[in-house]
C-alpha cells in the first residue's frame, strides 16, 4: 500500500480506467487545467512542434479522449500552411463517454460533418481496425499508463506507422531532482485527490490518477521499451518537460 492506496490488479485494470474515464469524462478538460495550472496546455503544444506535421501528415491519436492533441494538431496545420483540409486525424479511445465530449467539442470547433477529424472506439493494444503501414504520426498522451500491456501498445504502434513515420507519446515521467520530487509528492497525494473532491466531487477516479503515475516506469525504462519494439530513438529517446513531471518519448520507424 501506499498513502492507504492499494494496488490495481492487472485482471481488473481495464475495467477501473474506464469506470475512472467515464466518471471525469463531463469535468475532464476543466479538472487538467485546475490540477496542472494549465501546464498541460503547453505540454500539449510543445508535443504539436515536436511533431512539426507538413500540409498532409495523417494522424493516428491514441486514447486520444475528448481531441486536445487532435484540434491543436489540426490548428497547427491551419496556422502554417492557410489550410488544414490536407491533413486528417483519427481519434481512437476506449471510452465512449470521452468520444462522446470529443465529437460535441469537434463540432462547436467547425470541424463537423465531412471533416478530417474522426472518432472511433477502440482499444489501443490491438488497434485491429487500423491498417499496416497507413498513419505518419502516431500519438498517444497522458494514455499509456492506463493501458494493461505497454509493450502490447507499442508494439500496435510500430505496426500501424508507415516506415519513416514516429511515434510520440507525451506522459507524465519521474522527478529526479529530491527538492522537486517532495513537492511533487506532496502534491500528487494531497492536493490531487483534494482537488478531484471539491472540484469533481470524485476522489477516488483522481487517486487512481496520481497512483498511476507513480507506477508508471522511469523515462530510461520506457525509453529502452520504446527502442525493444524496433523503433530508432534521437539521442536518448525522450525529452523531459517540467523537471520530468511529464516528458516526451518519441521513435522513428525506419
Ligand atoms: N489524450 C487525451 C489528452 O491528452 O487530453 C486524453 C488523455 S486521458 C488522461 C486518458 C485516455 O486514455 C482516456 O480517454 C481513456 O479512456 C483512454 N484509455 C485508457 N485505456 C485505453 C486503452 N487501452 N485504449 C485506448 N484508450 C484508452
Amino acid at each position: 500500500t501506499h498513502f492507504g492506496f492499494r494496488t490495481v490488479p492487472e485482471s481488473i485494470k481495464e475495467s477501473l480506467v474506464s469506470q475512472v474515464f467515464g466518471n471525469v469524462a463531463k469535468n475532464y478538460d476543466l479538472m487538467n487545467d485546475v490540477m496542472s495550472g494549465g501546464v498541460h496546455r503547453l505540454w500539449k503544444d510543445h508535443l504539436i512542434r515536436t511533431i512539426a506535421p507538413g500540409r498532409d501528415t495523417s494522424l493516428l491519436d491514441v486514447a486520444g479522449g475528448t481531441g486536445d492533441i487532435s484540434f491543436r494538431f489540426l490548428e497547427n496545420v491551419r496556422e502554417t500552411y492557410g489550410t488544414s483540409a490536407g491533413a486528417s486525424v483519427r481519434v481512437v479511445d476506449i471510452n465512449p463517454a470521452m468520444l462522446e465530449v470529443g465529437r460535441e467539442r469537434a463540432k462547436a470547433l467547425g470541424y463537423g460533418g465531412a471533416s478530417n477529424v474522426t472518432f472511433e472506439e477502440g482499444n489501443a493494444e490491438s488497434l485491429s481496425a487500423v491498417p499496416d503501414a497507413s498513419v505518419d504520426v502516431y500519438t498517444i498522451a497522458f494514455g499509456i499508463r492506463n493501458c494493461t500491456h505497454v509493450d502490447a501498445v507499442i508494439r500496435e504502434a510500430y505496426r500501424v506507422l508507415k516506415p519513416g513515420g514516429r511515434f510520440l507519446c507525451l506522459e507524465f515521467g519521474s522527478v529526479e531532482n529530491p527538492v522537486i520530487k517532495s513537492i511533487y509528492e506532496t502534491y500528487s497525494f494531497n492536493v490531487i485527490p483534494a482537488l478531484g473532491e471539491f472540484v469533481a466531487n470524485d476522489r477516488a477516479s483522481y487517486l487512481y490518477l496520481v497512483e498511476s503515475i507513480r507506477k508508471f516506469p522511469p523515462q530510461p525504462e520506457f525509453a529502452k521499451m520504446i527502442r525493444d519494439a524496433g523503433f530508432t530513438q534521437i539521442g536518448k529517446g525522450w525529452e523531459d518537460l517540467t523537471f520530468g513531471v511529464a516528458a516526451i518519448h518519441s521513435g522513428f520507424k525506419l
